[in-house]
């Protein structure tokens, strides 16, 4: 079939920067975010025709969880308007922050949930 090949759909993802010196919204560090993009497109003969349904993420360094952002604040940084950092208002879409971790309820600290008792302070972690 002669047209096979020549229209083509799917879902891209680009990668548009790092945004350095963030607190992570999920696990609270000192992080770096990975400014990403998705968008289903058409094209023919490897040509976009359109684009839609264009999502912005941010993906943690410190624990890889994945926030999404609204489409105007994603322009807007997609722009380079860093301004707009400070008052970001990210949904968390996947907290992979505790996956395989305990906070100690005495000291605070992440200890890894196959522990019994709290490595630092002694606490017994289950009950
Ligand atoms: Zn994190
Ligand atoms: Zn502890």
């Amino acid at each position: 079939m002669f047209f096979i090949g020549i229209f083509g759909m799917g879902t891209k993802n680009k990668d548009i920067r790092i945004i350095n010196n963030m607190i992570c919204k999920s696990c609270g560090r000192m992080t770096s975010y990975k400014f990403i993009k998705t968008y289903n497109y058409f094209e023919i003969f490897f040509i976009p025709i359109f684009k839609w349904s264009e999502r912005y993420y941010l993906i943690s360094k410190c624990c890889g969880s994945l926030f999404e952002l609204s489409k105007e604040e994603g322009e807007q940084l997609a722009k380079g308007d860093d301004s707009i950092l400070d008052k970001l208002n990210i949904t968390i879409v996947e907290d992979n922050s505790r996956c395989g971790k305990l906070m100690c309820h005495n000291c605070g600290k992440e200890v890894d949930e196959s522990f019994e008792f709290c490595p630092y302070c002694g606490t017994r972690l289950k009950n």
